[in-house]
Formats: C-alpha cells, sequence, structure tokens
C-alpha cells in the first residue's frame, strides 16, 4: 500500500499587523485558576491549580462557525487569557516571565463537560473533554508591546446571544502568568511557540447550536464567532 505524507507543517495563528504566523507548538492549560470558578465547579476554592494540554491544531482561529463537537450533551465555554511565548526555558523565574512572552490572545477553552465529569468519576485522563477537534477557538495573536499597559489586569468577559455569562477581573487570577511560567517550566522545558490558556473566571455554561458567542479582554482582543448546527 502506498502511503501519502503531507509535509511537516507546524499549525500556526495569525499575529495581529504582521505578516508572520506564530508556530505553535504545544499548548499547556491551567486548571482552576479564579477561586470563583473553582468553587462553582464544587471543589475548594483553596485547591492548588494545575496543568492539562491540547494538541496543538485544536487551537484555532475561527473564519465562520464553530462546529459544535460529537459525542456530548453539554458543550461548555471557558473564557482564557492566552499567553504565547517567544522563548523558552527550564525553571523560569517568576520575575523574568515577561521577557518570554511574545503576545497575548483571547481563547476559549471549549470542554466537553459530561465527558470530563464521566472521566473525573471514573479515575480516567481528560483528553476527550478538552482535545477534540476545535477545542480551542482564539484571536489573532497582539504582540505583548501592545497589549496591557498598565500590568495583566482588567476585564475578561464572554456573552451568549448578548447575555453576559463570564465577567471576570485578570487580576483575580491564582497563578499570576509569572507564576504560571515559573511552575509550567518546573515540570517541562517551554519553547517558542508554546501557547497557555491561563484558566477560567466563573460563569462557565452550556453553549448549543446556533448560539452567537462573543469574548474580549480589554487591549488584547475581541472574538466572536456562532456555533454551527
Ligand atoms: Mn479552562
Amino acid at each position: 500500500m502506498d502511503y501519502v505524507f503531507t509535509p511537516p507543517i507546524r499549525p500556526s495563528l495569525p499575529v495581529v499587523g504582521s505578516e508572520a504566523r506564530f508556530p505553535v507548538r504545544r499548548v499547556y492549560c491551567v486548571g482552576r485558576n479564579y477561586r470563583a470558578h473553582a468553587a462553582e465547579m464544587g471543589m475548594p476554592e483553596d485547591a492548588d491549580p494545575f496543568f492539562f494540554t491540547k494538541p496543538a491544531d485544536a487551537v484555532f482561529v475561527p473564519q465562520g462557525p464553530v462546529p459544535y463537537p460529537a459525542a456530548t450533551a453539554s458543550l461548555h465555554h471557558e473564557v482564557e487569557l492566552l499567553v504565547a511565548l517567544g522563548r523558552g526555558g527550564r525553571n523560569i523565574a517568576a520575575g523574568e516571565a515577561a521577557s518570554h512572552v511574545y503576545g497575548y490572545a483571547v481563547g476559549i477553552d471549549l470542554t466537553r463537560r459530561d465527558l470530563q465529569h464521566q472521566a473525573r468519576d471514573l479515575g480516567r485522563p481528560w483528553d476527550m473533554a478538552k482535545g477534540f477537534t476545535s477545542a480551542g477557538p482564539c484571536t489573532p495573536i497582539r504582540p505583548a508591546a501592545d497589549c496591557f499597559p498598565h500590568g495583566v489586569n482588567g476585564g475578561i468577559r464572554l456573552a451568549v446571544n448578548d447575555d453576559v455569562r463570564q465577567d471576570g477581573l485578570l487580576e483575580d487570577m491564582i497563578l499570576g502568568i509569572g507564576e504560571i511560567l515559573a511552575e509550567l517550566s518546573r515540570y517541562d522545558r517551554l519553547a517558542a511557540g508554546d501557547l497557555v490558556f491561563t484558566g477560567s473566571p466563573a460563569g462557565v455554561g452550556e453553549l448549543h447550536p446556533g448560539d452567537d458567542v462573543w469574548a474580549a479582554i480589554d487591549t488584547v482582543g475581541t472574538l466572536e464567532f456562532q456555533v454551527s448546527d
């Protein structure tokens, strides 16, 4: 049998104000990085945040409707600040983290909540809940110099059909950007091209086919799409 292999092309994301694209290496995610979200998930508010991953090609800038995935009756939205790394390393000092950040984007950690809870209850991994195709819609990456003139803070919001569901503050993250990169780089050598979903504020909930989704972080970007039938 003849096999035809396509050349190795990395997934990539557009960059605001540039023809360049950001080549995605790995996608790390922080779980339960806002106390109010941990509480709404039935977890103690003082539980430590933790890490998981999504496939690199699950993150994309929507060019049209975002597909409602198979095998779920409970697709949830989690709006999050995405950090794009321009430089990697091991054991990064929290105070040095800013020099590793290439830019930021607004992302949604789409989650098949029913499969996640099933995995939790059975002691299974989360991949099928968090890593499906199209599980990470996001805005183009905005270079860090154009974001957050007064530090990483301010509103992070998501609305469904003009109804505001998530309305949080980045300063309420348990681990800030520096602490996230410091902690993550204790586990693994980070590299240019890595993305980090930094956790969702409270207010996560279901999406349904036909819903209009709007998500925004001041100075970073606005993401809008419809969930397809
Ligand atoms: Mn999340």
